[in-house]
C-alpha cells in the first residue's frame, strides 16, 4: 500500500508527488493522460512563464480571490524557492519585463522534463489511470478508484485542476471527488477570458490585432476597475488578446454587473495633439474623401467602422466635414466603446476561478476539513490570479504544501518536523 496517491500530473500534482516523497513516504502519482503537464506544456505561448520573481507579498496583491488562504503555502514555497528548485534540476532561468520568469531555453518542455526527472529521482511511481472514485470507509480514506485498478492508501492529494483547457485532461474531475468527501464546489467559471461583445462591430474587424490600445474597464457605476496598455485582438464574437485576458480577471461580478470596454486607439496622443493631427489631416487632404483620410490613422478594417459610428459617410471630402463630426471622430478615437455581454465559456479560459471552498481546506497543509487523510492542491481550489506566473506559483506552492501535510500525515510525522527542500 502507497503512503500517499497523488491524482493529477499536472503542476500542483508533480510538485506534490515531489514534497511527499522527499519526506521519505512512498507516492504514486496518477495521471489519466500518457503524459504528465499535457497543460504546462502549452503555458505561456510554449515558453511557460513559471513564476513571477516577487514577493510574497506583492504576490498576494496579484491573486484577487482567497489570498489570505494561500498566504502560508506562498511564504513556505515562494517564488524564490521555486527558481531553486528549477535551478537545482538544471533548468536556466531567466527574468523579462514584469517579473515574469521563463526558461532561459524558452521550452515549456525543459520544466516538464526536470519536474520528470526529480519525480525519478525521487522514486514516486508514475501511473496512468483515470481516478472516478475515492473509496471512503467509516470516516476514513481507504484510497482512490482508477477505471483501470484500486489504489488503497493513507492519503490521497487531489491536483485534479479546473475545467478550462478540457483537451488537456482537466475535466473537472476533482469537484464530484471532493464532493464526494463532503467538500462544497463553487461553480467554476472562466478567469482570464476572451470577452463576448454586444455590439456585432468588432466581428465586422475580427482578425484585427492593435498593439498598442489603452483600456479602461468601467462597471456599471461607471467605476473604472481595470486600466491597461498593451495588445488587443477582435474576433468573431467580440474581444481577446492579451490585454483583454488580463482585463476579464477583473470583471469578477457578471451576474450582477455590466461592463464596457473603452478603448484609445491613440494613447501616444492628448486630446489636443490628436485634435492638431485630424485638422492637419483634413486640410492636407481637402479634395480627398474621409475614407482615405482615415485609412491614414487606423488600420484598413477599422475604416468603415468608424465611419458608421460616426456617422460621416466615407465618401465625404474631408474638406466638407463638420466640427462637430471632427469632434465625433475624435472622440470615438479617444474612446470607442464595447459593451460586454459576458465571458466566452469556461473551457476557453486561461484559469479556473471557483473551485473548492478554501475554507473547507488548512491553508498550511492543504488537509481536507470534512475529510481526514484528503489533500487538495493547485486550480482545483477557489484561487485564481492574474497574469504573470501567478497561477503556476500557487499550483507549486499549494501542490508543496499537500506533498508536505500528506507525507506528514501518512507517515505520522509532525508538520515542524519536516526536511526543507
Ligand atoms: C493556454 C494556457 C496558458 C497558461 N499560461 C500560464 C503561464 O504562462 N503561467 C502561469 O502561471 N499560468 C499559466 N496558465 C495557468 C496554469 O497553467 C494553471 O493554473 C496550472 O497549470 C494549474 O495547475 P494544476 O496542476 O492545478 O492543474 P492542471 O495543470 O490542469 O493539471 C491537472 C492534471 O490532472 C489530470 N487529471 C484530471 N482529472 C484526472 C483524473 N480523474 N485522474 C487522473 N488525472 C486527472 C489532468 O490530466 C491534468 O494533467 C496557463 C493556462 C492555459 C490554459
Amino acid at each position: 500500500m502507497d503512503d500517499v496517491i497523488v491524482v493529477g500530473g499536472g503542476a500542483a500534482g508533480c510538485m506534490a508527488a515531489l514534497a511527499a516523497a522527499r519526506q521519505g513516504a512512498a507516492v504514486t502519482l496518477v495521471e489519466r493522460n500518457q503524459k504528465l503537464g499535457r497543460k504546462l506544456y502549452i503555458t505561456g505561448k510554449g515558453r511557460c512563464n513559471v513564476t513571477n520573481d516577487c514577493t510574497v507579498p506583492e504576490l498576494l496583491q496579484c491573486i484577487p480571490q482567497n489570498s489570505r488562504f494561500l498566504t502560508s503555502a506562498l511564504t513556505r514555497f515562494p517564488p524564490e524557492q521555486v527558481k531553486a528548485f528549477f535551478e537545482s534540476c538544471g533548468v536556466a532561468l531567466k527574468t523579462e519585463r514584469g517579473n515574469r520568469v521563463f526558461p532561459c531555453s524558452d521550452k515549456s518542455a525543459d520544466i516538464i522534463d526536470a519536474l520528470l526527472l526529480a519525480l525519478r529521482r525521487a522514486g514516486v511511481r508514475l501511473l496512468q489511470d483515470r481516478v472516478i472514485r475515492l473509496r471512503l470507509g467509516n470516516e476514513t480514506l481507504l484510497g482512490a478508484e482508477g477505471e483501470h485498478n484500486f489504489y488503497p492508501c493513507k492519503a490521497v492529494i487531489l491536483a485534479t485542476g479546473g475545467v478550462s483547457y478540457p483537451l488537456t485532461g482537466s475535466t473537472g474531475d476533482g469537484y464530484a471527488l471532493a464532493a464526494s468527501a463532503g467538500h462544497t464546489v463553487i461553480p467554476p467559471r472562466g478567469s482570464l477570458v476572451p470577452l463576448v461583445a454586444e455590439q456585432d462591430f468588432c466581428a465586422r474587424m475580427q482578425g484585427l490585432s492593435l498593439r498598442n490600445v489603452a483600456i479602461q474597464v468601467k462597471n456599471s457605476k461607471k467605476k473604472t476597475v481595470y486600466a491597461e496598455q498593451g495588445e488587443l485582438l477582435f474576433t468573431h464574437f467580440g474581444l481577446s488578446g492579451p490585454l483583454i485576458l488580463s482585463a476579464s480577471a477583473h470583471m469578477r461580478n457578471f451576474q450582477t454587473d455590466r461592463y464596457t470596454v473603452v478603448m484609445d486607439l491613440k494613447p501616444a496622443l492628448t486630446e489636443e495633439k490628436l485634435e492638431k493631427r485630424l485638422l492637419r489631416d483634413f486640410e492636407e487632404n481637402a479634395n480627398r474623401n474621409f475614407r482615405h483620410v482615415l485609412e491614414g490613422l487606423v488600420p484598413r478594417l477599422m475604416v468603415p467602422v468608424l465611419a458608421e459610428l460616426s456617422g460621416i459617410p466615407e465618401d465625404l471630402k474631408a474638406n466638407s466635414i463638420t466640427k462637430v463630426q471632427r469632434r465625433r471622430l475624435l472622440e470615438l478615437l479617444k474612446g470607442l466603446r464595447v459593451d460586454i455581454r459576458g465571458p466566452r465559456p469556461v473551457e476557453e479560459a486561461i484559469v479556473t476561478a471557483g473551485g473548492i471552498r478554501v475554507s473547507e481546506v488548512d491553508p498550511r497543509t492543504m488537509a481536507s476539513k470534512r475529510m481526514p487523510g484528503l489533500f487538495l492542491a493547485g486550480e482545483l481550489l477557489d484561487v485564481d490570479a492574474y497574469t504573470g506566473g501567478f497561477n503556476l506559483q500557487i499550483a507549486w506552492s499549494t501542490g508543496h504544501a499537500a506533498g508536505e501535510g500528506a507525507a506528514a500525515w501518512a507517515l505520522g510525522l509532525e508538520n515542524e518536523h519536516l526536511e526543507a527542500f
